[in-house]
C-alpha cells in the first residue's frame, strides 16, 4: 500500500466504494486522514462499513471541513452530467480528485524522481502495460504495475528511488489527476469510444493529450489521425517553449507500425527501430515475429511502445538482448488472443476480450484460415465491416443473440452454423477442424458483448478455455 501521508490530519469525502475506492480509503487512513465514504449501492456501503470505513451520506455532511472529494473514475465528472457528489463538492468550492492524483502528490512528496510510466489510448492499454512491466521485471528491476489494470494504484507499494511504477490510466483517471506528469507517458491510439462520458471526441482526445503534454518523455502512436494531431501539437508546443529558453527539446517520440519515421519508433523489416530526435544513430530494439503472445500488427505496435519505454529508462545498459529476451518470455494476457490448447494439428485461441468488430478484425488478421466462433450481444453495425476478411473463414459458428443477424450478414459469403451455445460451437468447430487437413485454428473472437450468456468477457473466456480442456480428454 502507498499510505497517503500528504493528507494527514485532513478530512476527505470519498464517493465510490468499489475495489479502488476501498483501497483509496485504506491508503488515506493509513496516512493519517479522516475519510467519509459513500456509494449509491447499499451492498457496497455495507461492505465498506464491515471493513471499518466511516460511511455517511455525503448529502448530509458539512462540506466546510472537507479538503477534497475523491471520486472513483467509474462515475461521471462532467458527462452526461456531473454526479450529485461532484455537484455538491463544486458548490462548496472543494477540489475533486481521483486516486491517481493522490498517488502523484505522494510521489512528489516522498520520491519525486521515482520513475513513473503512464499508459493510455483507446485500445491495447492493458497489453502494453503488462508488457512494459514484464520487460522491466524480467530484467530484474523493481516494478509495480496497476492503475486501471489489476491492482488499484494506492494498493501498490509506494514510490521509491529505482522502483518503477507502470500504470494503465483511463481517460477518466487522467481527468481526475491534474498533476499527473509521468517520466514516460504513452498515447497508443485514439478512436471513437467512451464519447458518452466526455461529450465529444474532441474532449476525449483533449483529456488524453494532457498526459502527453505533461510527460518528461512521451511516446505517441501516429497511425491514426487524432493521435497524430496530438503528437504534432506536442512537438509544436515544445519547440515554442524551447525557443524561449523554457525546457528541453526532443522529448516527444512518434510511434508507427505503418510508416518509416525519420525519428521515433518504427518497424523496419520486422525490427523495431528507435531513432532519438537530434541524434543520428539508430537503435534496434528487437522484434515480435514468431512470438505467439504478440501476434499481429496491433501487438507489434504495443511492443514498440513497451520496448521504447524500456530503452528510454535505460533498461538495455550493456546488454543489447535484454529487451528481446523480455519480449520472448511475455506470457500474454488472458482472453486476448490467448492460446488455450492444442489438439493434434488444431490450435484453439481465446479472444473473448474482442467485444466489437474492430477487435475481432485484429484477431482475424493474424490467421490465414480460421474456424471462427462468434456471437453474443451484437454492437451497432454488427460484423459487416469485417467482410474483406471473410475469405479467411472456413466456417463460422454462431452463438447467442447475434446469431440471426450474423447469419444473414454471412449468407452467401461464408458457411455458417447456428450453434446457440458456446459448448455446441466448440464441439462443432473442433470436429470440423480435426477433419480438415494441415494446421487448423479455432478462433473464439466473438465481436459481441457477453451479457446474454455470461457475466462478463472473462467468464466467457474461462468457459471457452474449460471447454477446450474438456475436449482434449
Ligand atoms: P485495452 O486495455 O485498451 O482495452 P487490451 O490490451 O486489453 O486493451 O486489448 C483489447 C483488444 O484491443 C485486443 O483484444 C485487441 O483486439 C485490441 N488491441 C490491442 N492492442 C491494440 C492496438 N495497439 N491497436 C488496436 N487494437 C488493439
Amino acid at each position: 500500500m502507498t499510505p497517503v501521508t500528504h493528507c494527514a490530519g485532513r478530512t476527505l469525502a470519498l464517493f465510490g466504494l468499489g475495489g479502488s475506492g476501498l483501497a483509496t480509503a485504506d491508503a488515506l487512513r493509513a496516512g493519517g486522514a479522516r475519510v467519509i465514504a459513500w456509494d449509491d449501492a447499499e451492498a457496497a456501503r455495507a461492505r465498506a462499513a464491515a471493513a471499518g470505513q466511516e460511511v455517511a451520506d455525503l448529502r448530509g455532511i458539512d462540506w466546510g471541513g472537507v479538503a477534497s472529494l475523491v471520486l472513483t473514475p467509474g462515475v461521471p465528472l462532467t458527462h452526461p452530467e456531473p454526479h450529485w457528489s461532484a455537484k455538491l463538492a463544486r458548490a462548496a468550492g472543494v477540489e475533486i480528485v481521483g486516486d491517481v492524483e493522490l498517488f502523484c502528490r505522494e510521489r512528489a512528496k516522498i520520491a519525486p524522481d521515482a520513475p513513473l510510466v503512464a499508459i493510455t489510448g483507446t485500445n491495447g492499454k492493458s497489453t502494453t502495460t503488462a508488457l512494459t512491466a514484464h520487460l522491466f521485471r524480467s530484467a530484474g528491476r523493481d516494478v509495480q504495475m496497476g492503475g486501471n489494470i489489476g491492482t488499484a494504484v494506492l494498493a501498490l507499494e509506494p514510490p521509491a528511488p529505482g522502483r518503477i511504477h507502470v500504470l494503465e490510466v483511463s481517460s477518466y483517471q487522467i481527468d481526475l489527476a491534474p498533476s499527473l506528469a509521468p517520466t514516460v507517458g504513452m498515447l497508443l491510439n485514439l478512436s471513437l469510444d467512451h464519447i458518452d462520458r466526455h461529450g465529444t471526441f474532441e474532449n476525449y482526445a483533449a483529456v488524453k493529450e494532457r498526459l502527453i503534454a505533461r510527460s518528461d518523455w512521451s511516446l505517441t502512436g501516429v497511425d491514426d489521425p487524432a493521435s497524430a494531431a496530438v503528437f504534432e501539437r506536442a512537438v509544436e508546443r515544445e519547440m515554442r517553449l524551447h525557443a524561449r529558453g523554457h525546457g528541453p527539446a526532443g522529448r516527444h517520440y512518434p510511434v508507427s507500425v505503418r510508416q518509416d519515421l525519420p525519428t521515433g519508433v518504427s518497424l523496419s523489416a520486422g525490427h523495431m527501430v528507435l531513432m532519438r530526435p537530434y541524434e543520428g544513430s539508430e537503435r534496434i530494439l528487437g522484434g515480435t515475429d514468431g512470438i505467439a503472445t504478440l501476434r499481429g500488427l496491433h501487438n507489434a505496435q504495443n511492443a514498440c511502445f513497451a520496448a521504447a519505454c524500456a530503452d528510454l529508462l535505460g533498461l538495455r545498459g550493456a546488454d543489447a538482448h535484454v529487451i528481446q529476451s523480455g519480449l520472448n518470455s511475455f506470457g500474454g494476457l488472458p482472453h486476448r488472443m490467448e492460446e488455450v490448447g492444442r489438439i493434434g494439428d488444431v490450435v484453439f485461441i481465446n479472444d473473448s476480450k474482442a467485444t466489437n468488430a474492430d477487435s475481432a478484425e485484429k484477431a482475424l488478421l493474424c490467421f490465414p484460415r480460421v474456424h471462427w466462433i462468434l456471437g453474443g450481444v451484437p454492437k451497432a453495425g454488427g460484423i459487416e465491416a469485417l467482410a474483406p476478411l471473410f475469405d479467411r473463414v472456413a466456417r463460422a459458428y454462431l452463438i447467442g443473440e447475434a446469431a440471426d443477424a450474423f447469419a444473414s450478414t454471412l449468407r452467401g459469403r461464408v458457411l455458417s452454423r447456428r450453434c446457440g451455445t458456446l459448448e455446441r460451437a466448440v464441439a462443432a468447430a473442433a470436429e470440423d477442424a480435426r477433419q480438415a487437413s494441415g494446421n487448423q485454428t479455432v478462433l473464439f473472437s466473438p465481436a459481441c458483448a457477453s451479457f446474454d450468456q455470461f457475466r462478463n468477457f472473462e467468464a466467457r473466456g474461462d468457459a471457452f478455455r474449460a471447454l477446450v480442456q474438456k475436449s482434449k480428454i
